[in-house]
């Protein structure tokens, strides 16, 4: 068996009255992530650790944030894709392991909620899907709250 690690990284800025999607649900906050697409830089993340253990390049290759076709979009979508394109060549997802970083809201909460609606996206179990969240004790433009990070890696695997 074949086996691959791949790193993924995002971030996207926080503003005042926008919708607040963060591992394919939506949180309730007084700010939300803004960019091109649903700026669901939780599953960005992913993505690109699924895209990066692959070696297919990056998110912004395959679904670029010039494409009117993305805008506003789902990014559930993204990584049904992803999932796809690595299936097609014969990669199975092990596990994912992520940590977001952002000082409000408090995520932890919602944690079960994200890792139901992630895990059947990658065709794996929910035990499969780690998410872990932590402030950035109120330093550089997370702790001002101006913008979330995102950190993934993901392990898969080939017969
Ligand atoms: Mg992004």
């Amino acid at each position: 068996m074949k086996l691959r690690v791949g790193l993924g990284f995002d971030v996207h800025p926080l503003e005042t009255g926008k919708d607040f999607w963060l591992g394919g649900i939506k949180l309730p906050s007084d700010k939300g992530a803004v960019g091109h697409s649903d700026a669901d830089v939780l599953i960005h993340a992913i993505c690109d650790a699924l895209l990066g253990a692959a070696n297919l390049g990056d998110i912004g290759f395959h679904f670029s944030n010039k494409d009117p076709r993305w805008k506003g979009k789902d990014s559930k979508f993204f990584l049904q894709e992803i999932t796809s394109m690595l299936s097609e060549r014969g990669w199975q997802i092990e596990n994912v392991d992520c940590t977001l970083t952002l000082e409000k809201p408090k995520v932890n909460p919602f944690i079960p909620a994200m890792k139901k609606t992630l895990a059947p996206l990658m065709n794996i179990s929910e035990d499969d899907v780690s998410i872990k969240a932590t402030t950035n004790e109120g330093l550089g433009y997370v702790g001002r709250e101006e913008g979330v990070n995102a950190y993934a890696v993901a392990l898969i695997s080939k017969k």
